[in-house]
């Protein structure tokens, strides 16, 4: 046997070694980290043309984009996505750079930022949005296999006949009939250490709520959902015409802010596009 033959043998038994193996491989699945992690995807921007239901001027604002971010908290005991993007993932057309819905316009799909950190929609415990609007649950079907915490009063209008024109029902459908958590209480601890917890904010829409998440390295940060949008409803006390309930935000704000001071927690607010455009996206995360 020559050398060349030898080596051609080796070579084929090695391929055939190696084929149970190669067909036995898993995906792997992501473990628990030790310690909570906050992932941000990029989920779009909103290019809102008229800014005047905001009760703001062009003049008082830095820019009348939207970012859309998209949240997994990773913890020991599960993983929840909290606000999932306004244009839906099965709107990626091949070719299509950026597909759009209504003011938003999105590049890169939920399920590819996920599988980037080695994520599927189905390592997912629990779903929660902030609010019902189409620009929170764009990609809601993706989790209809987790538990939803969701407040009876916001689960109502998602679901109500005719629906609310402030969404897309086609986008959360398969959520009727997930397994869920009807929130009842203020606060909500998901993993019942403290930290993450879904807190009671409404009047943006009837059970609008934030989500506290405590990290160790990073600090505690509050996500806003819509309590506001543009950063300078806040320093200008501004309060968007088109909510459900004015007065009800109005409060809701008050006791949030004073939350903030007591717990030292930052404030990210959504869909504010300066501040969105410095913070960390996955892969790299927050702990
Ligand atoms: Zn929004």
């Amino acid at each position: 046997m020559t050398t060349r033959t030898l080596r051609a043998l080796i070579a084929i038994i090695g391929t055939i070694l190696a084929l149970p193996l190669a067909s036995m491989a898993q995906p792997v699945r992501p473990q628990p980290p030790n310690s909570v992690r906050l992932y941000m995807f990029d989920c779009g921007q909103l290019n809102i043309a008229d800014i005047s239901v905001y009760q703001l001027k062009r003049e008082e604002i830095a820019t009348n984009m939207m970012s859309v971010p998209c949240f997994l908290i990773a913890h020991p005991r599960g993983n929840l996505m909290w606000d999932v993007g306004a244009v839906p993932d099965t709107a990626f057309r091949p070719g299509v750079v950026s597909p759009t819905l209504r003011a938003g316009t999105s590049t890169k799909t939920l399920r590819s930022q996920m599988a980037e950190i080695g994520y599927a929609p189905g390592d997912i415990t629990h779903l929660a949005f902030s609010h019902f609007h189409w620009d929170h649950v764009g990609n809601a079907n993706l989790f209809a296999g987790a538990t939803w915490l969701v407040r009876d009063s916001e689960r109502e209008l998602m679901f109500a006949e005719p629906p609310s024109p402030r969404t897309e029902p086609a986008n959360f459908s398969a959520l009727k009939t997930s397994r869920r958590v009807a929130i009842t209480t203020p606060d909500y601890d998901v993993f019942g250490d403290g930290t993450v917890v879904v807190k009671a904010a409404y009047g943006h829409s009837p059970g609008h709520q934030v989500l506290f998440v405590k990290l160790a390295k990073t600090g505690p940060v509050v996500l806003s959902g819509d309590l506001y949008h543009y950063p300078e409803e806040r320093t200008l006390k501004r309060v968007p015409a088109t909510e459900f309930n004015v007065q009800q935000t109005i409060d809701s704000r008050a006791a949030i802010e004073s939350f903030l001071a007591q717990s030292k927690a930052e404030l990210w607010i959504e869909h504010d596009f300066t501040q969105n455009a410095k913070l960390k996206k996955s892969p790299a995360f927050y702990d």
